[in-house]
């Protein structure tokens, strides 16, 4: 009998790139949440590893050992057989691929050897909302964060992360300033996401992606990652599925899906 796994959407509320360590890795300050969309897994053990790649975003995805999912079986010491539903868009800024990898960690162990994988896969194995710092290992549960209804909005550009960081001018960028507890829109509208500059340069649809969320209605539209996949800061729930039902008619092309992030453990 297989498992099943679930790998939830991640979400850069802010993201700022604080420098650069010799060895060329960014330092990064990031908020990061998740939302209760996101790929699917089902894996059960097998003489030797297999791996079949399904849904709406399977294209381009590589289905064997250039794979996360697979790199971190290994990693794990396992042999499976893993089938992945990828819901999310890739090279999006949502780190689906890191996100599947954490799902196989977190089910089978190696957490400790996470960031081998990615930057991004140590942040992915707890769902809840953390302040990342160093080059993604650095992880602080951000408590009092409550559940927010955001609208995710991805043009359909594939943007590579390492492009997005080449085209970065500017390395070395204030840290972000701690969330004080209150008035969400306001302190996000304070803080930064410095790769959408240059992710803007290479892919100028993502300045059409926010100004639509703004007029959609959004209390705050920023990118997410390296880009394209922008979100939008809804009061409510039902306020972001009228501005998805919105901008799906307005733009058949682009990818649009509401969610609700999980809330810190802790009120
Ligand atoms: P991040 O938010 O972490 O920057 P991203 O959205 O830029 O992530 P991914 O979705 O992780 O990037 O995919 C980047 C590339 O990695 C893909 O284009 C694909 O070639 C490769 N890849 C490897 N494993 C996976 C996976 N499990 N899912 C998606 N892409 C994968």
């Amino acid at each position: 009998m297989a498992s099943e796994l679930f790998a939830p959407v991640k979400i850069n509320l802010s993201l700022h790139v604080t420098g650069q360590r010799a060895d060329g890795y960014h330092l990064l300050d990031s908020l990061v949440v998740f939302g209760d969309v996101g790929d699917r897994l089902w894996v059960e053990p097998a003489a030797e590893m297999s791996l079949e790649v399904t849904g709406p975003f399977a294209g381009g995805v590589p289905a064997d050992a250039r794979n996360l999912v697979w790199r971190a079986a290994e990693l794990a010491g396992q042999r499976l057989h893993i089938r992945l539903e990828k819901n999310l868009p890739h090279g999006a800024g949502i780190g689906g691929g890191s996100s599947d990898a954490a799902a196989i960690l977190r089910a089978f162990g190696a957490p400790d050897q996470a960031i081998a994988l990615g930057a991004d896969v140590p942040v992915c194995l707890s769902a809840g909302p953390q302040r990342m710092q160093g080059i993604g290992e650095r992880l602080t549960p951000v408590t009092g964060l409550p559940a927010l209804s955001l609208l995710l909005v991805n043009p359909g550009v594939p943007l590579p992360t390492p492009a997005v960081f080449k085209a970065l001018e500017q390395r070395q960028n204030p840290a972000m300033t701690p969330w004080p507890g209150h008035r969400l829109a306001a302190w996000l509208g304070a803080q930064r996401n410095d790769l959408e500059a240059p992710a803007r340069g290479l892919a100028p649809v993502i300045g059409d992606v926010l100004a639509a969320l703004r007029q959609a209605g959004a209390d705050l539209g920023r990118m997410s990652g390296s880009g394209a996949t922008c979100f939008g800061l809804f009061a409510t729930r039902a306020a972001a599925e009228r501005a998805a039902a919105d901008l799906s008619r307005a733009h058949p092309g682009w990818w649009v899906m509401p969610t609700q992030s999980t809330p810190s453990a802790i009120g």
